[in-house]
């Protein structure tokens, strides 16, 4: 699995993570006349998230477990936030539009994803995972209706069990 580290600044204090977030956003977005690389994009605007999962499989990791990111306006304190990487979606219209496909995700990132979570729940006592839209619907749609939740939710807690590791609950 390939790791790659793009620290950001954005953030808050210490932290000690009990839950999961996972997000959606474009892997390149169109921001005042110019187009970003997702954790610049963040940087410019003032926000970050643990681990962002590019479509070929790469983590991106912004941020500390142990600190926290703003990735989940009123619930940063003790999340780890992940964002997938939505190809050609540079803008919102185009995100919600691509969230809305089938399967989205490449095979690569969500082997990521269940690696990523796996590794989380062996490093921290994580009781839940949940999506941004689960907890801040209507407003937050992602990772949207085309993300394979209840797949990748009950293969991650599959794993987690021959692992003796408790499952997540997702609510
Ligand atoms: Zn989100």
């Amino acid at each position: 699995m390939n790791i790659i580290q793009k620290p950001s600044a954005h953030g808050g204090g210490a932290q000690t993570p009990n839950r999961i977030i996972v997000h959606a956003m474009g892997n390149q977005i169109d921001y005042q006349g110019n187009r970003w690389d997702a954790a610049e994009f963040l940087q410019k605007i003032g926000l970050s998230a643990h681990a962002l999962i590019a479509h070929d499989g790469t983590i991106i990791r912004c941020r500390d477990d142990n600190r926290m990111a703003w990735h989940a306006k009123g619930h940063n304190q003790n999340t780890l936030g992940v964002e997938v990487l939505v190809e050609n979606a540079h803008n919102l219209n185009e995100l919600y539009e691509c969230m809305e496909a089938h399967n989205w995700p490449s095979s690569r990132q969500l082997w990521s994803l269940i690696s990523l979570v796996i590794s989380w729940c062996e490093q921290h006592d994580i009781e839940k995972i949940q999506r941004h839209s689960d907890i801040d619907s209507p407003r937050k749609r992602d990772p949207g209706n085309g993300f394979p939740w209840e797949g990748f939710v009950r293969y991650t807690n599959f794993i987690l069990q021959l692992k003796g590791i408790n499952a997540l609950k997702t609510s």
